[in-house]
């Protein structure tokens, strides 16, 4: 994907100048002010900013310290042209950010070699970030990443009193996929089965992750029981609709998968199931991993709804939801 720049000094005649020398590295985009800079970087990230440190109004300096507050920009290198050469401007750069300088009058190539060192730099950090929190396997988010998410989605969903389902699947007689078709196709198969995990969903603010092993992780956010239960039946419907076969599989010698869902509108546990110190949350993926463990027992192939704790009152709508979902199941 092509590099995106953004150029800033309050000379237009420079920026353009500057804006013709590095058109081959990327896509341009201009501001003459601070003000205006920070407006495009919000609007779309940038990957790297050339940062005039003298402008009237915002200048340089104050225009990087509010890049670098800010959460989502932060992280995108920022590069001061200016045309003081001694250190105490050096100094107060870096100490705001900076990531390197470069002096007026501005030489073509010297422009050149530091804009695509650091554009160099931000590739191979981002391609770290997503490495370290994407499963190369099946490419979606690992555990960690999810455990970050839930925690997030936990906190939100109790501030604005809203349902957060959560979902656990595992593929059905995995194993036996392994020892029939080999390890190598048992990895063919996983990134199949994550692509139509992913395929079932629609929000963005929906997630799937790889949670361990064989098993996906989903989380529903401003989701309630009912919707939980739709997107775990399309979840079963695409999986089988992959149509990847399974000699020794539960489903018509096909690849399958159980999922147990959970609704934070659920009754809580009860007190002494918790665990001192797990993050929020915590609960929710307890309770949706028992519900899978009961799919699994009640013949794989489909979902399973978490019931509430022993003595809360059991919504109506879910013993048939449930009867639903069981029989979606078994139909295929
Ligand atoms: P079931 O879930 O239906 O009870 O049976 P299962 O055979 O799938 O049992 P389980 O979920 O416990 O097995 C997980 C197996 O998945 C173990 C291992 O052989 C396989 N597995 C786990 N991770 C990977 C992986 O990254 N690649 C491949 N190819 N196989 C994996
Ligand atoms: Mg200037
Ligand atoms: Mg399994
Ligand atoms: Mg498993």
């Amino acid at each position: 994907m092509q590099a995106s720049l953004l150029l800033v000094d309050d000379d237009p005649k420079l920026v353009q100048l500057m804006g013709r020398l590095l058109g081959d590295l990327g896509r341009i985009r201009f501001a003459t002010s601070g003000e205006a800079a920070l407006r495009l970087a919000r609007a779309e990230r940038p990957d790297l900013i050339l940062l005039d440190a003298e402008m009237p109004g915002m200048n340089g300096y104050d225009t990087c310290a509010a890049l670098k507050a800010a959460p989502e920009l932060n992280d995108v290198p920022v590069i001061f042209v200016t045309s003081h050469t001694d250190l105490d401007h050096e100094v107060q750069g870096f100490s705001v950010g900076a990531a390197d300088f470069i002096h007026k009058p501005v030489s073509a190539p010297i422009l050149r070699a530091r804009v695509a060192t650091q554009l160099r730099l931000k590739q191979l950090s981002d391609e770290l970030r997503r490495l370290a929190s994407t499963d190369a396997l099946t490419d979606p988010p690992n555990r960690r990443a999810f455990d970050t998410v839930l925690d997030r989605e936990w906190a939100r969903s109790l501030r604005e009193a809203q349902p957060l389902c959560a979902l656990m699947v595992d593929v059905d007689r995995f194993k036996d996929y392994n020892d029939r078709y080999g390890h190598p196709a048992g990895d063919v198969c996983l990134h199949g089965v994550a692509q139509a995990l992913r395929g079932a969903l629609q929000r963005p603010t929906d997630l799937v992750a790889r949670y361990g092993g064989e098993e996906f992780a989903v989380l529903l956010p401003n989701t309630s029981r009912e919707g939980g239960c739709l997107i775990a039946q399309r979840m079963l419907q695409a999986v089988l609709d992959l149509r990847l076969a399974h000699e020794r599989g539960v489903v018509d010698g096909i690849v399958s998968i159980s999922i147990g869902v959970a609704c934070s509108d659920e009754a809580p546990e009860q007190p002494g199931d918790a665990i001192a110190g797990e993050p929020a949350g915590a609960d929710l993926m307890r309770r949706a991993d028992r519900a899978l463990y009961l799919a699994k027992q009640h013949g794989r192939g489909r979902a399973w709804m978490s019931e509430s704790a022993p003595g809360a009152a059991r919504p109506q709508f879910g013993e048939s939801l449930r009867a639903g979902l069981d029989s979606a199941g078994q139909s295929s």
